[in-house]
């Protein structure tokens, strides 16, 4: 019996893997590169599968599910420290290793699901940091050279949650991450004002590490930026369009029609695709499909329900950035991952 990627994505969406292979032991990545070289179509290659909408056909190839775990440090010079994931470790796990470490640098990453290894891939932050804030270097296998690569974070084409990782799915799988972060018992200034509220400081405070954290995790739950094991928004990938990037003239109109405009980390102005949505008419709540709602929470969470199939929340997905288009001349572009079968010969790209 062939897996279910339901059972294996947030969402509980998607169909059958046609072979499930967890890695679990780093030794052991050889020999599973050789179990699937063989294939025609390329491995899917999952994470803690927060961020991907599995199609409900499933996936005609190989899915290679990332278990591998374990964590270690080094002291550098001048107070830093390097830090080694290996891929599978939950995010979770290396910001608590972080924390109780005495290490700055992640602390806002707190309560973002999903693996390590999957931190590139959209260049994952929150409150102002992002995994290539602290990025050393990546070890990643090449399935175009069939070799293992090094890469360092001016190769990695960062941006606001992106990479050249996403850019070319399926092209490296990411088997260990390494980060420099800095011995502190105090976060990084605080930048965001509902997270100053929650921790009762002005902005630009430093707390110390463990309550950074707290008054993150505090924020997310009261945002509805939290995952939980049930209720009615327990089936969700995260926010489901990026903030788009605007023009100058599209940043007047935003300003006038009182939603915020803001440049991200790249210098690129950009809006809030949540408060677009709701311009255009969808709030929290909103039943959207058969089995496809808003958040609860938030309208730029979709929720999926009993009934609910990858394609209807797919055709959701498109009508939202068609309603948004319509209103505002404004393009929004979903932010989970799909899926896309690949001919292992195909893959040869760049
Ligand atoms: C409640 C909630 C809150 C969230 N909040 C945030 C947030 O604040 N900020 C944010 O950036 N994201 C957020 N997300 C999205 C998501 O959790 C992150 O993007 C996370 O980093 C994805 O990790 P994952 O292991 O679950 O990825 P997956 O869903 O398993 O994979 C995502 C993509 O990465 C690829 N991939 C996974 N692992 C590897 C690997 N080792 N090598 C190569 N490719 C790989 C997959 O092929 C896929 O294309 C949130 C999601 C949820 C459900």
């Amino acid at each position: 019996m062939s897996e279910l990627l339901a059972d294996h994505t947030t969402l509980r969406l998607g169909g059958p893997a046609e072979r499930l292979l967890i890695h679990t032991d780093p030794a052991a990545w050889p020999d599973l590169t050789h179990a699937v070289l063989h294939e025609a179509i390329a491995p899917f290659v999952l994470g803690g599968g927060s961020n991907t909408i599995a199609d409900d056909t499933g996936y005609p190839g190989p899915v290679i599910r990332m278990a591998t775990r374990g964590i270690t440090a080094r002291q550098l010079d001048g107070g830093v420290v390097e830090v080694t994931s290996q891929a599978g470790e939950p995010l979770s796990a290396l910001v608590a290793f972080a924390i109780t470490e005495g290490l700055s640098g992640i602390e806002y990453l707190a309560g973002i699901p999903g693996t390590v290894g999957a931190a590139p891939i959209q260049n994952t932050g929150a409150y102002g940091q992002q995994i290539s804030d602290t990025l050393a270097r990546l070890t990643v296998y090449d399935w175009s050279r069939r070799q293992l690569a090094v890469f360092y974070p001016e190769a990695c084409g960062f941006g606001y949650r992106t990479s050249l990782f996403k850019a070319y799915p399926g092209r490296w799988t990411i088997l260990e991450v390494v980060l420099r972060l800095t011995r502190s018992a105090y976060a990084a200034p605080v930048t965001y004002q509902h997270l100053a509220h929650h921790l009762g400081v002005p902005l630009h405070a430093r707390v110390p590490l463990v309550e950074a954290a707290r008054g993150v995790m505090i924020d997310r739950c009261q945002r509805g930026l939290s995952l939980s094991e049930s209720g009615p928004d327990a089936r969700q990938v995260g926010s489901v369009f990026l903030n788009p990037p605007i023009t100058a003239t599209q940043a007047d109109e935003v300003c006038k029609a009182g939603g915020m405009v803001y440049r991200d980390d790249y210098r690129v102005l950009r809006t809030s695709a949540g408060w677009l949505l709701q311009l255009a008419g969808h709030d929290a709540g909103s039943q959207l499909a058969p089995g496809v709602s808003c958040s609860t929470r938030r309208a730029l969470t979709l929720t999926a329900h009993d009934g609910a199939t990858s394609a209807a929340f797919n055709a959701v997905l498109q009508t939202l950035a068609r309603d948004v288009f319509t209103m505002t001349g404004i393009r929004l572009h979903p932010e989970p991952a799909r899926p896309v079968a690949v001919l292992i010969a195909e893959r040869d790209m760049p």
